[in-house]
């Protein structure tokens, strides 16, 4: 039987069988053991399915990964360490040395820094676009190795929505799939498969774990893009996998061969993998994923009027707000709303920005976002702090934006908090 989301949430990946735990067992394990030697060499033949070392796959994350996979409506999905971890595999999966690919220059500043410093030192470059421009001006970009196209649904910090079907026309029209950063904005709110995006990818550490308990990553394949259309673009793919005697992962694999090659070469060679105790909360976050989205994005449209009707403020960013610059593509693609994330500044720049945020008592100042607990961050003063006004506006982040992350506590206190140390400015 095919659940809704919510419930999905609760019982996708694990189903216990008469006598077994309820909940998901974390098997806190390295490795498995086989009773014949023929059994364990099928395995790392990669022509029977099974367990054998928790640096490539282990049951726990194995069970959140289906889970989120579910969520998503995809085909596949493997859990990594982290957010980081998650989006370097999805472009390394297909691109090498001599590649190009493209991202919206609106994306987190990690995912940024990796994909135009660390990827170009290993000869993979990257043409960072802004994702506003028309579908024209932006199929300029594309080469004949240009490999991916790479987008966030809701960015982070600019919290911009991103025109999810007009990035995968233009990578369709291009022979290239579309990878989506979906963390902000959650399967709750978006699944941007229905869309057309082919990959998705999340930093699970924010709202799907929800309780800043474990930094992790997922990525998920809808298993739709037809790498066989393109054989001599994604060679990977394509064409025999030496390090396992000579495999073709879309011949063997079909629908199911990226998420195969991601686990069985990059995570094998690479070993970001996620451990199962961290699995295990993050599968714990999820069941309440749902609820927790449906009172982030309520608390946050809330706190965004507060923000916009008071005299200190000089602006706010929410695609909910009426008259937002990305309200009719929030409407389109986050029905049910976008996220806990809102950016605004205070009037007096960088100064009262600080003087604002250091009379704060609920909302906490950390590196950290769509988490439970409210809290916010400046960039001016923290991430970006070794930037000129000059650099940051090149960035797209404005000197005085607070990029403020609202939780699930009662909005009132939120906006009691707010409200007083507005007053010191
Ligand atoms: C935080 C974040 C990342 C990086 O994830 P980590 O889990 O911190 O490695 C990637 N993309 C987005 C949109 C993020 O917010």
């Amino acid at each position: 039987m095919k659940y809704r989301l919510e419930t999905q949430c609760l019982h996708e990946g694990w189903s216990p069988s008469n006598g077994m735990s309820r909940q998901l067992p974390i098997y806190q394990s390295t490795t498995f053991k086989y009773d014949s030697s023929d059994e364990m060499g099928r395995l790392f033949d990669l022509e029977a399915e099974g367990y054998f070392y928790t640096r490539l796959q282990n049951p726990t994350s194995d069970a959140v990964a289906a889970r989120i996979c579910a969520l998503e409506g995809g085909e596949a999905a493997m859990l990594t360490s982290s957010g980081q971890a998650a989006n370097f595999f999805a472009i390394f999966n297909i691109c090498e040395a001599g590649d190009h690919f493209i991202a919206s220059s609106a994306i987190y500043g990690g995912t940024y820094n990796l994909f135009g410093v660390t990827l170009k030192k290993m000869g993979i470059e990257c043409t960072f676009v802004d994702q506003t421009l028309s579908e024209e001006a932006l199929a300029g970009y594309f080469r004949p190795n240009t490999k991916a196209l790479f987008g966030e649904t809701i960015t982070n910090p600019t919290v911009s929505v991103l025109d999810i079907e007009k990035f995968s026309r233009l990578a369709h029209a291009h022979g290239v799939p579309l990878i989506i950063d979906n963390t902000f904005a959650t399967p709750v709110n978006c699944r941007p498969f229905e869309w057309g995006a082919d990959i998705v990818t999340h930093s699970t550490t924010k709202y799907m774990d929800g309780h800043a308990v474990g930094v992790g990553g997922c990525i998920v394949d809808s298993g739709n893009f037809d790498w066989m259309r393109h054989p001599d673009r994604f060679p990977g793919l394509t064409t025999p996998d030496e390090s396992y005697h000579g495999i073709v992962y879309a011949e063997r694999f079909g629908r199911r061969a990226y998420i195969t090659k991601a686990t069985s070469q990059l995570m094998r060679d690479f070993g970001a993998t996620q451990s199962p105790q961290n699995a295990f909360y993050l599968g714990l976050g999820l069941e309440t994923l749902a609820l927790r989205m449906q009172r982030h994005c309520a608390n946050a449209l809330q706190v965004a009027n507060y923000l916009s009707a008071h005299s200190k403020v000089a602006w706010v960013h929410y695609p909910e707000l009426e008259g937002d610059e990305f309200h009719a593509l929030a409407q389109k693609y986050l029905p049910t709303g976008s996220c806990g994330v809102l950016a605004f500044g205070v009037r007096g720049g960088r100064t009262a920005a600080v003087r604002f945020m250091d009379r704060l008592q609920l909302a906490a100042i950390m590196t950290h976002v769509a988490d439970s607990k409210t809290c916010l961050l400046h960039p001016a003063s923290h991430t970006h702090r070794q930037l000129s006004d000059e650099q940051l506006a090149a960035a797209g982040v404005a000197p005085d934006l607070i990029r403020l992350s609202v939780g699930i506590e009662d909005v009132n206190d939120i906006i009691a908090d707010l409200a007083q140390a507005l007053e010191s400015i």
